[in-house]
């Protein structure tokens, strides 16, 4: 039988499995990795900006659909950072634990424990019709690094009217209540078939 097929442009494996776990399942998930594309320079300015790069250079590679996350988590007491530069962060110091152990360290005196993680989500048709789109969660920053479960940040998120991280709650409460999910419900209104 004839399978749609979509390439969910990140070599995050965060991502990949989120965005896979929420487009349907008629639908054959096909990662970079499998097509040997490399990512592109993130120059945008705005997460969009990126999402919208993403998704326009891995649709050179290919004649299928593509979908494109660009994320981030935002505090507001570091006035918007990490934000676009999340994942530069984590190479800068080192990966993920370091890049937590910056933000905490950073947060020690703050009051104002607001952060957002925020997505965006672009789609290519292969007809070139593109579409983004944005959606933001507010939670807080933890005081300490809790729980192994999600990836990136998630061990120092606490979204809002929860007490518990992202690391620690489980993948399918995360992934069904995520910024992801939220942009990925209003991309769905406009391209039908995911
Ligand atoms: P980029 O979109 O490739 O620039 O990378 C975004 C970075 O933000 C990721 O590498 C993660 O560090 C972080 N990030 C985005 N979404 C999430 C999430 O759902 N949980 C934890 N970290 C995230």
């Amino acid at each position: 039988m004839f399978m749609k097929k979509i390439l969910i442009g990140t070599h995050n494996m965060g991502k990949f499995k989120e965005l896979s776990f929420l487009i349907s399942n008629k639908i054959k998930k096909i990662s970079p990795k499998t097509l040997k594309i490399k990512s592109p320079k993130e120059t945008g300015k705005t997460f969009s900006a990126n999402a919208i790069l993403k998704a326009k250079y891995f649709s050179k590679f290919t004649k299928l659909p593509v979908i494109a996350d660009d994320s981030g988590l935002c505090i507001k007491a570091l006035n918007g950072k990490p934000g676009i530069h999340s994942a530069r962060w984590a190479k800068k110091y080192g990966g993920f634990s370091n890049s937590i152990k910056v933000i905490l360290k950073r947060m020690k005196y703050k009051k104002n424990r607001s952060a957002q993680f925020v997505c965006s989500l672009s789609y290519k048709s292969p007809e070139g019709k593109i579409v983004v789109v944005v959606g933001k969660l507010n939670g807080k920053i933890s005081y300490d690094s809790k729980g192994k479960k999600g990836f990136g940040y998630d061990p120092i998120f606490i979204p809002r009217l929860k007490k518990i991280t992202f690391g620690q709650m489980s993948k399918i409460k995360k992934i069904k209540s995520d910024h992801r999910f939220l942009a990925f419900k209003k991309l769905k209104k406009k391209i039908k078939i995911l």
